[in-house]
Parts: C-alpha cells; structure tokens; sequence
C-alpha cells in the first residue's frame, strides 16, 4: 500500500508539474436565475461556459415534470432496469427518442459516457461472422474518451483517422482486412474545437466498405435539425446511421444518456451489454424531466433558432473588437490564448474582477499553444452581457496576445 501511496504522490506531483491538475470552481446553479450562478460566498456569477445550451434545465415545464414524479415516485429508482427499475417514463422517454431520431427503437443508460462506452464495446466484442474475426474500428483522431473508453475495452484492431480527413479514413478502409466486421465511430459538432463532421461523405464510404456508423450527437441534439434531431437530421442522413448517441445532460438540461438504431441492434445491446444491465436505471424524476425537456425542445423552434442567433452575436462581437476567435461553424464559440499560464490567469481574473466565469481549456485537452477559452452562449445571454463581456476580454488580454493570435 505505501507503494502504491507513492505512486499516487509521484503522479499528483507530475500532473501539476505539467499544468494538468484540475480543481473545481464551486459555483451553483440556479434554476430562476439562469445563465447566473452563486458563488459560495454569495456572489452571482454569469456563466459563459455551461453545456445546458438551451437554457433548459431550469424551465418550468421540467421542474414541474420532475417534482411531480418524485413526489408520486421517490428519488431513486431502486433496481436496474430489469430488477424493477423500469417504470412507464423511462418507456416513454426510449419512444420519444426513437422517434426524434427517426429510429425503430431507443436504450437510455446512466450518461452519455456510459452509452458511448457500452455500446461500442459490446458491439466490438461481439463475433459477427462467427469467425472469431476481430472488429476493424476506424475512430475520428478527436474523439471524445467515452469513445475511446469503448474501443479500448474490446478486442477490436484500432484505426485512428485524422480528424475529420476523408481520405485518410479511406486509406485505412481500403488497408483493412475486406472480410472483417468494420465500425466508423465519429462525432457530429466536436465540442472543443466547435467544427462539425461530414457525416454524409462519412455514411458515403462506410457504404464502399460495407461499415457500420456510430454517431455521437451529443453536442447537437436538441439544436441541430428542424426539430432537434441532431446534425444527422439538418443534413438529412439519419436514416444512413447505424448508431445514434446522445446524451440528456446538455442540451435538454438534464441527465442521462441513450442510443437509438434499429430494433434488433439496441435490442442486443440491451441484453448483452453489462454497462446497461448491471446499474441502477436513471431516477423516475430525471427520466420525467427529460421526457418533459425532449417532448418541449421538439416543439420549441424559437428556442433553437435564439441559440444559433446568440452565438452569431458573439461571434460578431469578437470579430468587432479584435478578439482572436478560432472559427466555429457550431455555437460554440472558443477564443485563442495560446498560452496555458495566461488562459487560467484570464478564466481566473474573468471570475474575480468581472463576476464571469469561462472555461480555460488546456493541454491535454487541447495541442500546447491551442489552449483557449470556451463560450457557449444560449438564448438567455443578452446584448448588454456580450458587451460587458468584451469590455472584460479587452482589459484582460494583453494587447501582443491578441495581435499574435
Ligand atoms: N460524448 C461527448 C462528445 C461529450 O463531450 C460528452 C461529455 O461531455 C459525452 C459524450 C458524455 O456525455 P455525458 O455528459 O452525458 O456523460
């Protein structure tokens, strides 16, 4: 054990060496007040850098749906999803998701991690063929660690693509094995550097080599496509995706994550995979506020169009004034620093001397010299607030940085 003490001290000591260690900024989140939160001594804080894009976790219509389900329900749902733990909604909640993704059938597990990683390894364990064959995976080079999490957790022969290069995910179809079972697993809006995939071109050669497609949708749904399916829907390439992910945590300002696809795909996912089986299903209240926040963010066309017109007025901000924006064809909008001691200092002085908080994204999240700041404005973040945003910005970062970026 005092090995193993040493060990934990030794790594601690090399990851803050290497400006990598985390630590929290404790800010709490309030449900009539959003996109503002509280600070432990009191003080309100507007947050740029929230995932609940729509500003939808504190809408009235999922604190209703929530507080009713656990007054008739309970917290929690006390036993996994066949031990008792499946109540009406969590059924409700898998059809209203099939159907927002035009799919024949939905599975939702504890997070959006847990679904990405479940399902990937389960359908990476499997032997197709029945020929003891391994899977061929061709993973995005940028693909988020729940993806990664899956692959690695199956016998599977590993095939990064750059991001989001065609021809090199062609190369390495065409190198592998034509027999084998092949799987394209990719993103749609990749969140850190606010680029979108072409999951069309993608489907298009998953096609020439006979894959199957994994799509995690996770930073679009709710806002891309006429009524929130995600990217896969605005380019009208659903029905071309094997897998569908997503998650309830972001956009629909809930918790919970899910997969949609074909019947008999999420069926034996549902039956074989121990990332679904072996856990506590999600609490009737979440299961509720999510159907709630799904049934309501279809509808709310208004909603989505304010979050991309919000993030174009930032963008726009940005430009006017001089601020070294990374391009974005997404709503997010990332801001260069280049500098990762720089990038905590201007998160930090944002918070202390301003009362907004961004988040410093740093190595390893990012290359070294790529550290950045990441705004997520939503349909509550006003004019005046962009304003006193750039006002900040300009008062923060030197001069030199900006014009070097
Ligand atoms: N996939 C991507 C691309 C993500 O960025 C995240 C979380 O940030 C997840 C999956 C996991 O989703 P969840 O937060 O619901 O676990």
């Amino acid at each position: 054990m005092n090995a193993f003490h040493d060990h934990c001290r030794r790594s601690l000591e090399a990851i803050r060496a290497q400006g990598r260690y985390r630590t929290f900024t404790p800010l709490q989140k309030r449900a009539d007040d959003f996109p503002y939160y509280l600070r432990p001594d009191g003080t309100r804080v507007l947050v740029w850098s929230s995932n609940d894009y729509l500003a939808m976790g504190g809408h009235p219509v999922l604190v209703a749906a929530a507080c009713e389900a656990v007054q008739t329900m309970g917290a929690g749902a006390g036993g996994t999803r066949n031990i008792s733990g499946t109540s009406p909604v969590h059924d409700d909640l898998e059809t209203e998701l099939a159907a927002l993704h035009g799919k024949q059938a939905a599975l939702l597990f504890t997070s959006g991690f847990v679904s990405n990683q479940a399902a990937l390894s389960t359908i990476l364990n499997s032997d197709p063929n029945g020929a003891d064959q391994p899977w061929q995976v061709f993973s995005d080079a940028k693909n988020h660690a729940s993806m990664i999490a899956g692959i690695k957790g199956s016998r599977a022969v590993v095939n990064v693509f750059r991001h989001n290069d065609l021809t090199h995910l062609d190369a390495l179809l065409r190198a592998a094995p034509a027999t084998a079972p092949k799987l394209i697993a990719f993103e749609s809006v990749y969140s850190m550097d606010a680029d979108i995939s072409p999951i069309g071109a993608i489907c298009d050669l998953a096609d020439s080599y006979g894959a199957m497609t994994h799509l995690d949708e996770v930073h679009a749904v709710g806002m891309y496509g006429p009524n929130g399916g995600g990217v896969s829907e605005r380019d009208g390439v659903a029905h071309r995706i094997d897998i569908i992910e997503g998650t309830l945590a972001k956009a629909f300002g809930c918790h919970g994550g899910y997969i949609t696809g074909d019947a008999e795909v999420v069926d034996f996912i549902r039956s074989t995979a121990p990332g679904f089986i072996f856990t506590t299903s999600l609490p009737p209240m979440t299961a509720a506020a999510a159907l709630a926040s799904v049934r309501h963010v279809r509808q709310d066309h208004v909603r989505r169009a304010a979050l991309f017109e919000r993030a174009a007025a930032l963008k726009a901000r940005f430009d006017a004034a001089g601020l070294p924006r990374i391009a974005s064809v997404s709503h997010i909008v990332p801001l260069h620093i280049g500098d990762a001691g720089l990038c905590t200092n201007v998160s930090q002085r944002l918070l202390n001397e301003f009362g907004m908080y961004a988040t410093p994204i740093n190595y390893p999240t990012v290359p070294r010299g790529d550290e950045r700041l990441r705004f997520t404005p939503g349909p509550l973040h006003t004019d005046a607030m962009m304003n006193d945003l750039v006002d900040a910005l300009l008062a923060i970062i030197p001069l030199e940085r900006r014009q070097a970026a």
